[in-house]
């Protein structure tokens, strides 16, 4: 119930429950929205199926980078990541190590070997206070993370 069967990653739930049982002596905590820019094209070009793949291997790839810090399939094509004891230019750092890491990541298409085409991320990513909901801290990080998409996509909005 706390894991996401495409992916792997654990799912809002687990999240909910971390960010509820967050320790205020371990913080600070950021907190970081991602999606997948453009992804209906995926699908649309491509195929659910091969759409499945890309996401499982962009979340794969998030948890992989971001590691210790927890790294959930929030829904649909959007991932979230608490930073727990790191602020906002620590997290901002990451997340634009990932950012790059994902953009020149060569997906090809396993049967053909064809290229897919680059994959890229946009972010929103805000530091928590203590007294924050998640629902708070979530909304903060999607106006971020629509600034990134009308900024042009591939690229972090911080605050
Ligand atoms: P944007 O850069 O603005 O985020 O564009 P977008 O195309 O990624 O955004 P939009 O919200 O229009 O489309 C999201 C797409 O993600 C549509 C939906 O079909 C696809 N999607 C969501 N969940 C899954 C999934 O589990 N598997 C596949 N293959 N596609 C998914
Ligand atoms: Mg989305
Ligand atoms: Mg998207």
């Amino acid at each position: 119930a706390r894991r996401d069967s495409l992916t792997g990653l654990l799912n809002r739930r687990a999240f909910e429950e971390a960010f509820a049982a967050r320790d205020p002596a371990a913080g600070p905590y950021c907190l970081a929205l991602c999606d997948i820019d453009r992804f209906k094209r995926v699908n649309d070009d491509h195929g659910h199926a091969i759409g499945d793949r890309v996401l499982a291997a962009v979340g794969r790839k998030l948890a992989e980078e971001c590691a210790p810090h927890l790294v959930v399939r929030h829904g649909g094509e959007e991932f979230v990541i608490l930073f727990q004891g790191t602020d906002l230019a620590a997290a901002h750092e990451k997340l634009d190590d990932v950012r790059t890491a994902i953009g020149t990541k060569r997906f090809r298409i396993r049967e053909t070997d064809s290229p897919l085409g680059k994959v890229t991320i946009s972010v929103g990513v805000t530091t928590v206070a203590n007294s924050d909901p998640a629902s708070i801290a979530l909304d903060r990080a999607d106006q971020l993370l629509y600034q990134a998409k009308a900024a042009g996509r591939d690229c972090i909005k911080a605050a």
